[in-house]
């Protein structure tokens, strides 16, 4: 065996498991194929950590958690991981451009990433002014008016940050309620420059090697209307990242991962811990949560295994 235990994903839950099973003095590796601290670290400011009573930049949480887990002497192993594998005893783990590692336990921490819509232009103009990141891209829109699909927390906290850079930051939202939290909410609608508009939905992104527009149109008229803007925003709800693993859990519809309350996953020596399981509140406080109990059931359930 390479290590006991493998935790693939260092985001909050990766990273807080981590540390849980380093402090337990468990071998572990952490698997991680980008940025760690995952979509923490790609979120502009956290308002709602506990203990923060000033907004933490997401980087900088992201940061602090994994200084914390290197502390405790956990190891983040950069790779993308293709596929999990149960064998006779344990699990191989297979990685893009590395030697797979063998391992007794796994704790599933992908988290999610951005659904794309997939509407003309959408996919030709990413990276050249389609962006899933405000934080990332946000800084290049300098000047620019820029458009926000979704309605969501992430579309309408990001449309708050976007106004940072952008001049007007227009959210193009599918109904006349948002789903933002009403504190996201009222930040946003008594921000001058964002306008939103209600019961549309883009149908093109407009531009040739560059975005020029977004075309929208009204759920409720038919009408549509082009918005000259230098940027899309989409934010429209997210995937889990189960490949590597769904044939060996059971999952929902989507492919997030179904556990019991203690993350225990339908196939023993596996655990999950976040946003890829099934859950009803996607957040770092219960992300962290999680990665606490996964680690601990895994703790318990190496503990039990012959030696
Ligand atoms: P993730 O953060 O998604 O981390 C998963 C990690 O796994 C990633 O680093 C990914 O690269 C890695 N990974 C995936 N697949 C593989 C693979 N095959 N091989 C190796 N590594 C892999 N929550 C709050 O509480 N407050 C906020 O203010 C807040 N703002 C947000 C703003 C935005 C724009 C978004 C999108 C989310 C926000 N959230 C916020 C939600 C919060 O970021 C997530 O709930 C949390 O990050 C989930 O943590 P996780 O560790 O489960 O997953
Ligand atoms: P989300 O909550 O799933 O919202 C997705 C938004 O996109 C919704 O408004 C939805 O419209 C819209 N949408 C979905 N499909 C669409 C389509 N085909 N066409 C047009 N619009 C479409 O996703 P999210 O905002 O990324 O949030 C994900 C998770 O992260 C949530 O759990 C959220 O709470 C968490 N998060 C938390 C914070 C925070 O705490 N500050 C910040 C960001 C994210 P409808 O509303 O009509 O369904």
């Amino acid at each position: 065996m390479d290590t006991d235990l493998v935790i693939l994903g260092g985001g909050p839950a990766g990273l807080t498991a981590g540390m849980y099973a380093a402090r337990a003095r468990i071998p572990l590796i952490i698997l991680e194929r980008g940025q760690t601290g995952g979509q923490m670290a790609a979120t502009a400011t956290v308002d709602n950590y506990p203990g923060f009573t000033d907004p933490i930049f997401g980087a900088e949480l992201a940061e602090r958690m994994e200084t914390q887990a290197r502390k405790f002497g956990v190891t983040i192993q950069y790779g993308d991981v293709q596929s999990i594998e149960r064998k006779t005893q344990g699990f191989t783990v297979s990685l893009e451009s590395a030697d797979p590692l063998q391992c007794q336990a796994i704790i599933i921490a992908t988290g999610a990433s951005p659904v794309k819509l997939g509407i003309p232009g959408e996919l030709d103009l990413a990276g050249k002014g389609v962006s899933y990141c405000a934080v990332c891209d946000g800084p290049f829109f300098q000047g620019f008016d820029v458009a926000v699909v979704g309605g969501g927390d992430s579309a309408v906290e990001e449309a708050v940050y976007l106004t940072r850079f952008a001049g007007t930051v227009h959210i193009i939202h599918r109904r006349d309620d948002l789903r933002a939290c009403k504190e996201i909410q009222e930040k946003a609608l008594a921000e001058p420059r964002i306008v939103v508009h209600w019961s549309t939905i883009p149908v093109e992104i407009i531009g040739d090697g560059e975005v020029k527009g977004i075309r929208i149109r009204s759920v409720k008229t038919g009408q549509e209307e082009t918005l000259s803007v230098g940027g899309v925003f989409f934010y429209v709800g997210l995937r889990p990242n189960s490949e590597p693993f769904r044939h060996l859990v059971e999952t929902d519809s989507a492919g997030f991962v179904l556990t019991d309350q203690d993350m225990n996953c339908s196939n023993p020596g596996l655990f999950a811990a976040g946003d890829i399981r099934v859950k009803t509140l996607r957040q770092i406080s219960t992300a962290i949560g999680d990665g606490a109990i996964a680690a601990y059931s895994a703790q318990h359930y190496l503990e039990k295994l012959p030696r």
